[in-house]
């Protein structure tokens, strides 16, 4: 058994900084007020962890962990939320998202575990269902918010952008941009807290370019839904299309696959560069910093520095 201490000095001290953090919900209001997006970061490890919130300490932003189901289950879900919740102990503005997760049960399970936002994704679903599991969804996140006052955002989508985060050699089938009138009707009855749509944007990085996104689109949807945006797939995406998203009312920004993409890159070039190398902190090391001048260079852009 392990016991860690502290006395009653240090919980002042860190009572205080936690105050100094504002809600999940506040930085991504604030965001789409400025016409900037709070980055959003997929992680399977603790070192990804560990070094995208090294960048958004060092240029003083907020920044959201993201987990999908399959990476929670390799990381373990508890684990990613005792480090965000570690890293807000410190009084930085470090957020937890369960990304996609696509059952009634397991967007609860992470609700109820302590993440501060959650995607219910029923984007495959009959709308009519999609529409019921995601009632479903906010209604518990409501309740967990009277009981405990913890305030938990749910997003949701409608369209259909892809599932993969990887390098694809095509656009996937299937693609079908979300419709700006069935939205409006779909945010309504759902009361979701935020939206995720199709507007061009694939998931994972298609190698021969991916197409445009649809800025006409995004400014359409948030007219009539209202609510902040969140831009899934943007891997691949130019960064002048991206930057246009924001200003039109994207108030959070996915990237997964580019950091993959560095993280394996760094690696490989530190067993290559010594092949006897075992130590994990070395290599995973040097796939952290590779991947750290992404998340650097993503965060600037989406913050608008
Ligand atoms: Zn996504």
């Amino acid at each position: 058994m392990l016991i860690v201490g502290y006395d009653l000095g240090e919980r002042v001290v860190l009572l205080s900084l936690m105050k100094s953090i504002k809600s999940l919900r506040n930085y991504v209001m604030e965001a789409q007020r400025k016409g900037v997006a709070v980055s959003h970061f997929n992680v399977s490890d603790s070192t990804q962890f560990n070094g995208i919130v090294e960048v958004a300490t060092a240029l003083d932003l907020p920044v959201i962990i993201g987990a999908s189901e399959g990476e929670a289950s390799f990381i373990g879900i508890e684990n990613v939320i005792a480090l965000v919740h570690a890293a807000r102990a410190k009084g930085l503005p470090v957020f937890m998202n369960a990304d996609h997760h696509r059952t009634y049960e397991s967007a609860c399970n992470a609700i109820d575990r302590g993440v501060d936002a959650v995607i219910i994704d029923g984007a495959k679903l009959p709308l009519k269902e999609n529409i019921a599991l995601v009632q479903r969804v906010v209604a518990h996140a409501r309740a967990v918010t009277a009981e405990t006052g913890r305030d938990v955002l749910v997003e949701a989508e409608l369209g259909y952008i892809g599932e993969s985060s990887k390098l694809l050699a095509s656009v996937p089938d299937g693609i079908q941009k979300t419709d700006p009138v069935v939205v409006e009707m779909f945010v309504r009855e759902t009361g979701v807290d935020l939206f995720a749509p199709a507007i061009g944007n694939i998931h994972g990085i298609v190698e021969s370019g991916e197409p445009d996104l649809d800025i006409e689109l995004v400014k359409q949807i948030v007219l009539n839904t209202k609510i902040p945006l969140v831009l899934h797939g943007a891997s691949g995406n130019t960064a002048e299309d991206v930057q246009n998203a924001i200003k039109a009312g994207v108030a959070i920004v996915h990237i997964n696959t580019e950091i993959r993409v560095a993280y394996r890159k760094g690696i490989e070039a530190a067993l290559q560069a010594d092949p006897r190398e075992v130590s994990p902190y070395k290599y995973l090391g040097a796939g952290k910093e590779e991947m750290k001048k992404v998340v650097e260079a993503k965060m600037k852009l989406f913050a608008g520095l």
